[in-house]
Formats: structure tokens, C-alpha cells, sequence
């Protein structure tokens, strides 16, 4: 657990995390530098998401085989991932549908 979200409200005050999972978050680090999943089937991926409470590293929705959801409905104790993509750092609730970022958090790792 890393308290983000009472990091964030210490330190802005301003910048208010919507999501009440952060909890959930771990200090994790990416399991994969692609889709494990896909990896051992075979599978093609074209965006990575990693998961925040375990670190595993699963496709986008817009993958023919859409592993991070999939892990999610696996193990609904992990809602949120964030991007693995190069240069983004948003982050998703699959259990609330929230999309966010938070300023303070550090920079996510990406896929090389
Ligand atoms: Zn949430
Ligand atoms: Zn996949
Ligand atoms: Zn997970």
C-alpha cells in the first residue's frame, strides 16, 4: 500500500484521486515486457496495461485477446492498472469505470 491518495490530498489539496481502490495498489513491478498471456499462447497485442495490486502485464482492450480485463475478472481484487505504454501515465478502475491520473505518483515504468 502506498497512500497515494492521502499523499495527493497532503501535498495539493487540490488534486482529489476519484477512485477509493488505492488501497489495492502495491509496490509492483511489470511482470512481463509484453503480454504474459499472449507471450505463452502466442497471442498478439497491440497496447499493455499493468496491473497495480500484482504487476502482471496484460493487453488493451482493443487486443484480440484483452488479457488485462481478463485478469481483472480473475482476481476482481485488482482494479486498477495503469498504462505500460511508453510516455502515458493514466490510470484505470475497472471496478468504478474511472479514468485518472495522479500528479504525484511516480512515473510508471514502460515496456521497453
Ligand atoms: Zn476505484
Ligand atoms: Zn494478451
Ligand atoms: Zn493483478
Amino acid at each position: 500500500m502506498l497512500g497515494y491518495g492521502r499523499a495527493v490530498a497532503m501535498t495539493s489539496g487540490s488534486a482529489e484521486v476519484p477512485c477509493s481502490h488505492l488501497d489495492s495498489v502495491a509496490p509492483v513491478t511489470p511482470s512481463s515486457t509484453g503480454c504474459e498471456d499472449c507471450l505463452r499462447m502466442g497471442g498478439l497485442w497491440l497496447h499493455l496495461r499493468m496491473c497495480m495490486s500484482c504487476g502482471h502485464v496484460g493487453c488493451c482492450d482493443n487486443s484480440p485477446n484483452r488479457h488485462a480485463t481478463a485478469h481483472w475478472l480473475e482476481h476482481p481484487e485488482h482494479p486498477l492498472i495503469r498504462s505500460y505504454e511508453p510516455g502515458e501515465d493514466w490510470w484505470w478502475c475497472y471496478a468504478e469505470d474511472l479514468f485518472f491520473e495522479i500528479p504525484d505518483a511516480p512515473a510508471a515504468p514502460s515496456h521497453p
